[in-house]
């Protein structure tokens, strides 16, 4: 049984003393649910963010890794550098770090393997553009992306990954994909992954919508079937909001 995922992306925002002051308050606020509820933070404030969230079921992870384990490679963080700081999900493929820094698939599969060597989950962002849904052409764009960034993953490492459909003209728009749309991706998603893994690994994968998760929305979004969570951007910065999609 898949348990849902609900996920803060905190992208480059907050301070490791602003990370402390959002854990504060969300510790406050959070009383344990039946979602999973996972936070996304800049590695600066990751070390504060697992000290402030110790004793709860809170995860934390990391918005991105470099997939060679060490070496010079300047400014980059490891996948086993992630593993010692204990947390327990990455980011891989955002549409923000394929447009602004030319991360491709090839790229995406390379950091997903990395991480899954060292334990850690990769969520896997896929997504189309605006101009690809108005030509029509989102389901191909997407089943290409799963096809390539899942390529050579093992089915027992496969049903460790979680997938992110965010379509890119959604995120940070303030403009949401229907739930209807966003489920319908999501079926296609679980559909690429069967072809992939067959029913039963497939079954097991967390499938999230991102992309202008509010409040006001997330319940008509996870009561789309295929829909396991959500990966929420901005509404995750604020500790009430945040709690309040959780509890939706
Ligand atoms: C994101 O950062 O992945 C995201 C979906 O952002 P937002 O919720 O702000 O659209």
């Amino acid at each position: 049984m898949r348990i849902p995922l609900i996920a803060g992306n905190w992208k480059m925002y907050k301070t490791p003393d602003e990370a402390e002051e959002f854990c504060k308050k969300f510790a406050e606020l959070y009383h344990g649910t039946d979602i999973r509820a996972l936070l996304l933070v800049p590695f600066t404030s990751i070390a504060t963010v697992k000290r402030c969230t110790e004793g709860t079921d809170i995860l934390v992870g990391a918005q991105n890794v470099y997939f060679e384990k060490e070496g010079a490679y300047t400014g980059e963080i490891s996948a086993p550098m992630l593993k010692a700081l204990a947390i327990d999900y990455c980011i891989v493929g955002h549409s923000e770090r394929r447009g602004y820094f030319g991360e491709t698939d090839d790229i995406v599969n390379r950091k997903a393997k990395a991480l899954l060597e060292e334990g850690i989950r990769p969520v896997i962002c896929v997504g189309e553009s605006l101009e690809i849904r108005e030509a029509g052409g989102q389901n191909t764009h997407v089943s290409s992306q799963i096809r390539a960034d899942f390529q050579g993953i093992p089915e027992e490492d496969a049903v460790k990954c979680v997938v992110a459909y965010e379509p890119i003209w959604a995120i940070g728009t303030g403009r949401t994909a229907t739930p209807l749309q966003a489920g319908e991706m999501c079926s296609l998603i679980r559909e690429e992954l069967i072809s992939m893994y067959g029913e039963d690994a497939a079954d097991e994968i967390i499938i999230q919508y991102g992309g202008s998760v509010k409040p006001e929305n997330i319940t008509d979004i996870m009561d789309m079937p295929e829909i396991d969570g959500a990966l929420v951007g901005g509404a995750s910065l604020d500790p009430v909001k945040f709690m309040d999609i959780i509890n939706f």
